[in-house]
C-alpha cells in the first residue's frame, strides 16, 4: 500500500512528529504489514496516542461503513472508522441515540473503544466499553478475532481502553439507547464555590442523566472553584411541545472556521478572566429548564471548526485527571489552588462526577471526580507545573487520562495504572513482538517487558 511521510499531531497540536501514513480503503486492506504501527481515527486525542514517530500510522477514516442497524432492538454494527456524527445521522431519525458520547462527534468508533471514552452520563452509565457488545480485532499476525465481554474477554478488556496497542479494531457492535425526540431538557445552577459544586453534583434532586460543571479556574480564595452545574436529559414525551412535528429532526449546524493560528498573546490571564466572568454570569442565568437540540448540547465546540488554532502555533495541552471519591474534594481543591497560584491560566476547566470503574485494564475512569483543563503552551514552564499536578493526583490515588496526554512520565504512568501487568500479559500473548506501538506507548514504556 502507498505510504506518505508527513508531520502529524494530535488535537492539541503538540507534539508534531514525522510518521509514515497509510490510508486503507477497505476493511480487507487493514493488514498489519509494517514493522511498527498504530491505528488513527479522527486524530481527536490531544497528544501522541495516535502518532508513531518514524513508524507507520494507519488511518481508518475511509473504512467507515455502517454494516447493520437493527431498529427493533437498537443494535448497530459498523467499521471502526465511522464517526459518531455519521452514526448519529443514521440513528437519531429512527429514535435511537449513542449510549455514551464524548464532547465532540468528530471521533471514530474505533477511537471511542480504544480510549474507552466517557460522557456526561458516566455517573449513571459508565464508559463506552460498557455498551460495546463485541469487536473484531485485527491482530499482529493478521488474523482476526471476535471478542466480547463473554468471548475472549481478556482480549476484549485489554482492547477497551487499550489505546490501540493490542491491534486494529476492525468492526464494532454497540447497543443504542431509545429517545423520544432529538431534543434535550436542560437546566443550569450557578454555584459560588467548589464546596457548593460538590454538594450539587452529589445531590439526587439536582442530579440528571447528563451532569457536568464548568469551573472558573481563575478565581481564588473564598470563590475558588465557582462555576455553573449543567444538567440535562433527553426530553420525555410530556416535556415536548404539544404539536411537535418531525420530532427526530436533525438541525444542520453551520460551523464557523477559525482560519489561522491566533497570536500567542490572545489567550492571556486578562482575556480568560473576562471570558470566565461573562460565562459565569450568562450561563448561570439559565435557571429555568429549557429545550435545545442534542447537537449544540453535546457538542458545543463542534460549532467552531479548527478551534484548536485559538491556542496559537505552539499548541496546547489538555490535562485531565480523575481522583477517587474519598480524596476527591481535597485533591481537586489542591489542583485548582496550584493552578491559580501559577502563571498558566487554563482557558477551560470542566469537572464531572464519575460512576463505577470500567473493566478495561488500562481504562481511565474510576469512581470519583474528573477535572479537565486546557492549557496553552506559552513556554516550557507549563511542564514542571503539570509534573506538580501529577504528584497531587498520585498522592490522592488518582490518574491522568492517556487520550489527552502528551507529557506524563513512565514512572507516573506505572503508579497510576495498577492493572498494567495484567494488560501486558494479554498484549504479549497477541502481539509478542510489540509491533503495535505509538509515540505515547514508547514515551511511557507501555508494552515493554521489564
Ligand atoms: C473537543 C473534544 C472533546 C472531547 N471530549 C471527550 C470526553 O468528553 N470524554 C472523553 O473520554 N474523551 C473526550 N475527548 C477525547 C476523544 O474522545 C478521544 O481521544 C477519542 O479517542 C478520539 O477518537 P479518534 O477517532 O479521534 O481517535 P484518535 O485520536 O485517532 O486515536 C485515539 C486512540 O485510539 C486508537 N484508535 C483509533 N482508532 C482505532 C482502531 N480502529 N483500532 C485500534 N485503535 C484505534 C489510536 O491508536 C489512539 O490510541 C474529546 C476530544 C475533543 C477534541
Amino acid at each position: 500500500m502507498a505510504t506518505l511521510i508527513k508531520p502529524v499531531s494530535g488535537w492539541g497540536r503538540y507534539p508534531v512528529q514525522s510518521c509514515e501514513i497509510e490510508r486503507p480503503e477497505r476493511y480487507a486492506d487493514l493488514k498489519p504489514s509494517s514493522p511498527t504501527l498504530i491505528a488513527r481515527g479522527q486524530g481527536r486525542s490531544y497528544g501522541d496516542a495516535a502518532l508513531n514517530e518514524n513508524g507507520h500510522v494507519i488511518l481508518t477514516e475511509r473504512v467507515n461503513r455502517l454494516l447493520l442497524l437493527d431498529v427493533e432492538n437498537g443494535i448497530l454494527r459498523a467499521e471502526s472508522g465511522v464517526t459518531l456524527d455519521e452514526v448519529l445521522n443514521a440513528i437519531v431519525p429512527k429514535g435511537w441515540f449513542l449510549p455514551v458520547t464524548p464532547g465532540t462527534k468528530h471521533v471514530s468508533l474505533g477511537g471511542c473503544v480504544a480510549a474507552d471514552v466517557h460522557g456526561k452520563n458516566h455517573h449513571h452509565d459508565g464508559s463506552f466499553g460498557n455498551h460495546v457488545l463485541s469487536i473484531e480485532l485485527i491482530k499482529a499476525d493478521g488474523s482476526r478475532i471476535e471478542c466480547s465481554p463473554e468471548n475472549h474477554s481478556d482480549i476484549f478488556w485489554a482492547t477497551v481502553g487499550g489505546m490501540g496497542l493490542t491491534g486494529i479494531i476492525g468492526e464494532v457492535t454497540i447497543k443504542l439507547i431509545h429517545i423520544h425526540s432529538s431534543q434535550m431538557m436542560v437546566r443550569h445552577y450557578k454555584t459560588p464555590n467548589l464546596e457548593q459544586i460538590f454538594k450539587l453534583l452529589e445531590n439526587p434532586t439536582a442530579d440528571d442523566s447528563y451532569t457536568v460543571a464548568w469551573i472558573d479556574s481563575l478565581v481564588s480564595g473564598r470563590e475558588l472553584g465557582r462555576g455553573v452545574v449543567m444538567c440535562g436529559h433527553h426530553a420525555n414525551d410530556d416535556e415536548l411541545p404539544f404539536r411537535i412535528e418531525n420530532r427526530y429532526n436533525i438541525k444542520k449546524r453551520h460551523a464557523i472556521s477559525i482560519p489561522f493560528n491566533f497570536p500567542a498573546f490572545t489567550l492571556n490571564s486578562f482575556s480568560i478572566r473576562k471570558f470566565n466572568a461573562f460565562y459565569y454570569s450568562h450561563e448561570g442565568k439559565k435557571t429555568s429548564p429549557y429545550l435545545t437540540d442534542y447537537d449544540p448540547y453535546f457538542y458545543p465546540l463542534d460549532g467552531l471548526n479548527n478551534w484548536n488554532r485559538m491556542y496559537g502555533k505552539q499548541g496546547f495541552l489538555q490535562y485531565q485527571c480523575v481522583i477517587p471519591d474519598k480524596t476527591s474534594f481535597e485533591g481537586i481543591k489542591a489542583i485548582l489552588e496550584t493552578l491559580t497560584n501559577s502563571r498558566h491560566p487554563s482557558f477551560l476547566a470542566v469537572l464531572k462526577r464519575l460512576g463505577a470503574e470500567s473493566k478495561g485494564m488500562l481504562s481511565f475512569t474510576m469512581t470519583g471526580y474528573t477535572l479537565a483543563l486546557d492549557l496553552p503552551i506559552r513556554d516550557q514552564g507549563i511542564f514542571p507545573l503539570l509534573n506538580r499536578l501529577d504528584q497531587i493526583v498520585m498522592q490522592h490515588g488518582g490518574r491522568v487520562y492517556l487520550a489527552k496526554d502528551a507529557r506524563l512520565s513512565p514512572e507516573s504512568f506505572h503508579t497510576m495504572y495498577p492493572r498494567y501487568e495484567e494488560w501486558l500479559n494479554v498484549k504479549t500473548l497477541i502481539d509478542p513482538e510489540n509491533r503495535f506501538r505509538s509515540s505515547l506507548s514508547q514515551r511511557l514504556k507501555i508494552g515493554e517487558t521489564a
